[in-house]
This record gives structure tokens, sequence and C-alpha cells, in this order.
């Protein structure tokens, strides 16, 4: 959609497949914007990795695929890789700036937040924060460089120098009134902000920015069990506290094994599913001035 010569920007949604938010509120931002309303260029992938759309899944069913694992991708490779290729060599040359939808998946349920992904650069950190005050959630989760940040679409955007803003719009595999608002909003918030669109009426409502510390932050399923959790979203716990059990309803005489935090925070992201695999996130907090770099395994962006 192009409607004048300010900035290029491309709006990503489905890079999973089974991350709601984005998905409803991109495809009818592909739909109802006009190009006397924009004052540049917004490129548009309603549902990035289409298969894994279809399927309903995080990941393509035709080759096992993460997008945002795949960057920079192979001009000869699976689907997935091809995909990624294209976004990273023909998409984001051309791009100022990326927007890319997130939300927790149907196995996690997050807090609705704008995501800082890390940034070596200080003037595209200043950047993607502002953006994601403009985004509007009322938080705002600044990570650490995760393992396999070169291989996600944040770090193709590094890669080009350009900011990108990504969120965490809640997830479980749905979706509510407040979660689907906020999503329609952010997006042309986020695009007014960038210069594309007329501000809107809507004031910036302030985001609280917390931080996504090493090891201790994340809570991973040690085996396969059903998970209870101890606590609720948005919960602030204690170093020690108790942060829930993990069951072994096929072995009755095995007591469950029992979790507590590691370090004081807010619980940002929690398992919606009991089942669990081992690795499966289970949960995972915030705090401020937490954020360093780690090297987890495992992690849900
Ligand atoms: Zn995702």
């Amino acid at each position: 959609m192009k409607g004048g010569d300010g900035p290029t920007v491309l709006v990503v949604a489905g890079n999973h497949g089974d991350e709601v938010e984005g998905l409803i509120a991109a495809g009818e931002l592909a739909r109802e914007l006009q190009p006397d309303e924009v004052g540049g260029q917004v490129i548009i992938l309603p549902a990035a990795n289409r298969p894994a759309v279809e399927a309903g899944l995080r990941t393509s069913p035709l080759d096992g695929g993460n997008l945002n694992r795949a960057f920079p991708g192979k001009p000869d490779g699976t689907p997935t890789e091809l995909l990624a290729h294209a976004i990273e060599h023909l998409l984001l040359p051309r791009c100022d700036a990326v927007l890319d939808l997130h939300s927790g998946g149907s196995s996690l349920l997050y807090e609705p937040c704008a995501i800082l992904g890390a940034s070596e650069d200080p003037d595209v950190a200043a950047r993607q924060l502002a953006a994601a005050r403009a985004f509007g959630a009322p938080l705002i989760l600044r990570f650490a460089r995760l393992p396999g940040f070169e291989r996600s679409l944040g770090g193709a955007a590094a890669r080009r120098g350009i900011p990108n803003l990504a969120t965490e719009l809640g997830g479980g595999g749905g979706t509510n009134p407040e979660r689907a608002a906020l999503a329609r909003a952010g997006i042309r918030r986020v695009l007014a902000h960038w210069g594309l669109l007329e501000p809107g009426g809507e004031g910036e409502p302030g985001s609280e920015v917390l931080d996504v510390g090493g090891p201790e932050a994340f809570l991973h399923a040690p085996g396969p069990g059903l998970f209870e959790p101890a606590v609720t979203l948005g919960q602030r716990v204690g170093e020690g506290e108790v942060l829930g059990w993990l069951h072994a309803p096929f072995d009755v005489d095995r007591p469950p094994r029992t979790f507590v935090a590691n370090a004081a925070g807010r619980v940002v992201c929690l398992r919606r599913a009991a089942r669990s695999e081992a690795g499966d996130c289970l949960l995972h907090t915030a705090r401020q001035g937490t954020a360093v770099d780690f090297q987890a395994e495992t992690f849900s962006l």
C-alpha cells in the first residue's frame, strides 16, 4: 500500500501460525487501509508463514520450519527458508522499520506487551523504545540478546540497521476483546508514530518497562507431566516463593515436583496447557534492571 514518499514499513503477522491477535488485526488493516491515508508505503504480510497459519500451528507443516529461526534463509532451501530469504533479501532492503506481531501461541499466555529486542546500535534501540511506547501496550519487555536472535526477523532487521518492534499480545490459542482492540489500535498508533498515518485521536497510554533477565527468569519443565501453577499472570513473586508443581498422574505414588522462584519478579508469561514435555516453558518473569545476555537453550518468542 503506497500513498506518499514517506518511509516504508513492513507489518508482519503469522510469523508463527498460531498467534491470533496479529493475524486478525493485520488482515483487517490490509483490507481497510486506503492509499490516500498512507504517507509512505506499508507492506503487510497478514499471514507470513501461510502453511503454518492454515494449519493453526507455530511452525510450517511442510517442513517443520520455524520462520523466526530461519533467517537469513536460503534461495534453494526448504519452503520456510525460501520465505525467510525473500523477506530478508527482497523486502527488508526497501524498509525503514518492521512491526512483527506475535502472541503467546497455543501453549503460552503473555501479559499483552511490546517487546524490545537486543540492539547494539543506541539509535536503533532508542527508536525501538519510542515505537514501543507509541504502540501503547501497558507493558514493555526488554529482552537481552537471546540464543537464535540472528535467525529471527528481529535479527534480520538488526543486520539492516532498522528498528524492529515486536509484540506479545496474549496467546493461549485465542483472543479476547481487550487484546484484539489493543492489536488494532496499536498497529495504527505505531504507523502514525513512524509518519505513515495521521495521528489518531487516542492518547498514548503510559507503558511500564521491565527487563527479562537471565536464565533465572525462566522456568522450564524438567520432564513430562502436568503443570499446576501456584501463580497467576501478572502476579509479583518473591525469591523462594512457590511458582507451581509438576504432577506425574501416571505414577500416583510420586509426589509432585515443586518449583520455587530463584529471583523476585513479575509473572509476565504463563503456560496455558497443563500437559508439558521436557524443555517446555512453564512461565517466565520480568523485573526492572535485570537484562543480561544469557545462553538458555529454549525461549518462547
Ligand atoms: Zn511468535
